[in-house]
């Protein structure tokens, strides 16, 4: 660890040399800006060699508090804006960013910005690291699951009141452009460390950054350069296309713009895409499909677990019709016997579409989702049902109907509590007097003592509660199915493609 200032400002030159593009012209003028932040007035120069981000972190945060430089509490801001300073210039990375894009390849240009947000401890990767990852395999498909060890889950009720919210704070949201260099506030993180790159969507301003906490490889959030809503229509599905043709590299999808089946920001348009193969894309198909109109294009319904229809075809004009007929045609869509309302007072029918190319063909993914709420299913008749709240009762969006499932932290610390209950250590009642939050499980640690009683290894239980969980992400996914995969779901299933034109021509 490194041990005084003079020291740890060498360190993060030789850092800034090694890692972040410091140049030659600029370093007098970063040591000096180095030395007036640890409040130093003289210099010496020593040859100092650090290249672990970790070490030079916690050598950063440890410092900064043996000199009294800052409150505990500020810590963070701290440590972010001497990240920035080793880091180059926005201008700097934009400019890289697109001669590596236009020179080199899109997968280039991506990785250099990435490295980039790695090396200047904008995206968490050490932190990532913890989180829990595995694939839950099933007959026909499989899904991702992992236990999010780094950010606090939201409930659907609180997520629709911050999505009515009207703003006039700087910046208005956490996607806000202006969070650029921003060096937060309580209720948002510090970004002085971002680094993001603009470019055209349809004829709009957007801009591409990565996630700090990136759920899957490469994870970036596409963001409009306005703070302006969420919204699904045709020019989505321009901007889309325009996104893959020019990160070929990357799938990129939009959330639903409705709560429930939404993600978590609504006021501010955004996509998230990334480099990561979702489960959804190795599905198979269950039918093939043909429209009248459409003969260059292969369409097919998903055997998959939500209602999703897919469509390939190297015909850009093609895929974005195809999505806005579909979307005008489900907008309105109504089929009563299976619950299915289009709108109330409010909009319910909604869309999630994820494109993709492969082979310089475009692949679009529609997921057909409905938000409506009744007595009988008060979150959502298409969302997560009560027995399965326990792991998850959040929004279901683009993520997990691509079938990656994002679990809440609190799930490690609850499911140590109740292994000791499976392997007979404690008893259920007093392992929810002492740990009141795990009541939530009560149900599901009924049915596993009834089946697998209380006598088992650990080795035993990590399976008995993976499985568990799997077969419950399954069954949430299959909540959210707007057609059952039963023989009353294909009916009406059936129904809808009489309704949009689509004719099956083989399963
Ligand atoms: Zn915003």
């Amino acid at each position: 660890m490194i041990k005084d200032s003079n020291t740890l400002v060498n360190s993060l030159i030789h850092y800034g040399r090694e890692k972040l593009y410091l140049s030659n012209i600029d370093e007098i003028h970063l040591r000096n800006r180095l030395l007036a932040k640890f409040k130093l007035e003289e210099y010496f120069p020593s040859d100092e060699k650090a290249n672990k981000l970790d070490e030079l972190i916690t050598s950063i945060e440890q410092i900064a508090l043996h000199e009294k430089l800052v409150e505990e509490g500020e810590l963070e801001t701290f440590t972010t804006a001497i990240m920035d300073m080793i880091s180059p210039l926005p201008s700097f990375v934009q400019t890289t960013f697109f001669d590596l894009l236009h020179h080199n390849s899109s997968e280039e240009a991506c990785r250099f910005l990435f490295n980039l947000q790695v090396d200047n401890d904008y995206i968490k990767l050490s932190k990532i690291k913890l989180n829990l990852f595995w694939k839950a395999n099933f007959p026909n498909n499989y899904l991702e699951i992992t236990i999010n060890l780094s950010k606090p889950e939201k409930d659907n009720k609180v997520t629709a009141k911050l999505a009515r919210e009207v703003s006039s704070k700087y910046p208005k949201c956490i996607l806000c452009y202006e969070n650029l260099g921003y060096a937060g506030r309580h209720d948002s993180p510090p970004r002085q460390n971002i680094r993001l790159v603009d470019f055209k969507l349809g004829d709009e301003d957007w801009f591409m950054q990565y996630s700090p906490y990136q759920y899957y490889e490469e994870h970036v959030v596409i963001i409009h350069k306005k703070h302006v809503n969420m919204k699904i229509d045709e020019q989505t599905f321009i901007k889309l296309c325009d996104f893959v043709d020019l990160f070929p590299n990357y799938f990129v999808g939009s959330n639903a713009s409705l709560p429930i089946v939404g993600g978590s920001i609504l006021n501010h348009e955004h996509f998230q895409g990334g480099k990561h193969l979702m489960p959804i894309f190795a599905s198979a198909s269950k039918y093939e499909l043909r429209k009248k109109g459409y003969e260059d294009c292969k369409i097919s319904y998903l055997d998959w677990y939500n209602s999703c229809l897919k469509i390939t075809s190297s015909n850009r004009d093609k895929i974005i019709a195809f999505a806005s007929e579909i979307l005008a045609v489900w907008n309105k869509y109504r089929d009563e016997e299976i619950d299915l309302i289009p709108y109330t007072k409010e909009q319910h029918n909604a869309i999630t579409p994820i494109i993709r190319k492969v082979n310089h063909e475009y692949q679009l993914y529609i997921v057909l989702r409905n938000n409506r709420t009744n007595e009988e299913h008060p979150d959502g008749i298409f969302h997560a049902h009560r027995p399965f709240h326990n792991i998850k009762k959040e929004s279901i969006g683009l993520i997990e109907a691509m079938g990656l499932f994002i679990l809440p932290g609190r799930l490690k610390r609850q499911f140590t509590v109740i292994e000791d209950i499976l392997m007979g250590k404690v008893s259920q009642e007093e392992a929810i007097k002492l740990h009141p939050d795990i009541i939530i499980h009560q149900e599901m640690i009924n049915t596993l003592q009834k089946e697998y009683g209380i006598h088992n290894s650990k080795q035993q239980i990590k399976s008995i509660l993976e499985q568990y969980i799997n077969n419950t992400c399954r069954q949430i996914l299959e909540c959210t199915a707007i057609f059952k995969n039963t023989p009353m779901g294909d009916k009406h299933f059936r129904k809808f493609l009489q309704a949009i034109d689509l004719e099956i021509i083989g399963g």
